[in-house]
Formats: C-alpha cells, sequence, structure tokens
C-alpha cells in the first residue's frame, strides 16, 4: 500500500509542502488539513469599501505592472506602539487606528490626501515573536523527533522565518525530509 503524508494547514507553508510531495518522482498520497474554510492562510485578499481589493496579510507579492501601480497603501502598525496604547488602557477603535495610520502615512511619506478607501484590520499575535533560545529550543525539538522517531515535521512560520520566502522554503525542506531526499538539494 502505498504511503499517505498528512499536512496540518494550507497556509503558504503547508501549500509548498503539499506541491513539493505531490511533485516527487514517486509521490505519497498528500492529504491537507485546513481548519478554516479558505486556503492561504495568512495571504488573503478582500475587496472593501467601493470595489478596492486590499491584502490583509503580506503585500510584498503584488503583481508589477497596471495592477501593481494601482495597489493600496499598506500601513502596519504594532510593536511597543501597540503596547504602549494598550498599557494606557486606549479603546482600540477602528477610527483611532486609522487616524494614526494617516499620521504615519503623511509624517513618514508626507502622504497628507485622506485616502479615498480604507480597511483597517486589528490582526492580534499574528506574525510569530521568536524569544531569544528559539533556535534552542527548535533544535531540541527536532532531535527528539529525531531520537524517538515520530513521524512528525515542522515547517511554517513558527519555526525557521516568518517572510513568505521563508515559508515556501521550509515547505520544501520539510517535504524533502518526509521523502527522505537532502534538504538541501
Ligand atoms: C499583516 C501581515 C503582513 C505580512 N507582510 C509580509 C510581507 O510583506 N512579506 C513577507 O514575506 N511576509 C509577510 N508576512 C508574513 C507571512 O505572510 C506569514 O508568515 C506567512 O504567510 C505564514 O504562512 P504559514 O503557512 O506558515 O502560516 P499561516 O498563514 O498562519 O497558515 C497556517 C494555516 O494553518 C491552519 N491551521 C491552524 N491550525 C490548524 C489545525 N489545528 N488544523 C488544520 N489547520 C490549521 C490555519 O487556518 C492557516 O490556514 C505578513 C504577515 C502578516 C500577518
Amino acid at each position: 500500500m502505498g504511503r499517505t503524508v498528512v499536512v496540518l494547514g494550507g497556509g503558504i507553508s503547508g501549500l509548498a509542502a503539499s506541491y513539493h510531495l505531490s511533485r516527487a518522482p514517486c509521490p505519497p498520497k498528500v492529504v491537507l488539513v485546513e481548519a478554516s474554510e479558505r486556503l492561504g492562510g495568512w495571504i488573503r485578499s478582500v475587496r472593501g469599501p467601493g470595489g478596492a481589493i486590499f491584502e490583509l496579510g503580506p503585500r510584498g507579492i503584488r503583481p508589477a505592472g497596471a495592477l501593481g501601480a494601482r495597489t493600496l497603501l499598506l500601513v502596519m502598525l504594532g510593536g511597543s506602539w501597540l503596547q504602549t496604547l494598550e498599557a494606557r488602557g486606549a479603546v482600540l477603535s477602528q477610527e483611532l487606528l486609522q487616524q494614526q495610520a494617516q499620521e504615519a502615512a503623511a509624517t513618514q511619506l508626507g502622504l497628507k490626501e485622506p485616502p479615498s478607501h480604507c480597511l483597517v484590520h486589528l490582526h492580534k499575535n499574528c506574525i510569530p515573536q521568536y524569544t531569544l533560545g528559539h533556535w534552542q529550543k527548535l533544535e531540541a525539538a527536532t532531535q527528539f523527533l529525531a531520537s524517538q522517531r515520530l513521524p512528525l515535521t515542522l515547517a511554517g512560520a513558527s519555526y525557521e522565518g516568518v517572510a513568505v520566502n521563508d515559508c515556501i522554503e521550509s515547505g520544501r525542506q520539510a517535504a524533502a525530509r518526509v521523502l527522505g531526499s537532502e534538504p538541501n538539494s
């Protein structure tokens, strides 16, 4: 009977892993399990008020050319700025976040005109923040999986880089490990 590989999560990492698994010379049966009703994870476009298309996640994959030229400006705010607002007990309303984004665009890019279309989203804990000792923990977990011969391989933004290209590479390497081929080839 052929081998079956279950890929947990249909974000870009799981999709990359599934792609590489299914392109192997003797591909296993690949079962992709996704918890939500759509694939793509954080990579998501939505049509906002007035028909404008907004990217809720990475914007770096917008196409070049005419479509890219009409791309809307994405302002990402977070980190200590958000923590300070929360510590002051500020209500994180859509209006406050839009106002802060407009101020950032005005002071940092000189864009003073109010936007024609605007969509505000608060994504809490959306990008993993690796803490001190992350690599040691990851190495220990990887060694544990290997020493116990557990049929589990880790891939995705939580482990070896959050950028889309890191995630694609991490999915590729995970597929190579599962297939028993050299991950760096
Ligand atoms: C606002 C924002 C802007 C960003 N901008 C950039 C950028 O400009 N450039 C860049 O390179 N990167 C950017 N990133 C980072 C990049 O988009 C993410 O790190 C990457 O998309 C994560 O992909 P992933 O597949 O590892 O995880 P996810 O996209 O989180 O996918 C995980 C998937 O697994 C599913 N899942 C979770 N638990 C289960 C379960 N138990 N069973 C089944 N399915 C499950 C989830 O529903 C999800 O679909 C941005 C991220 C965000 C949030």
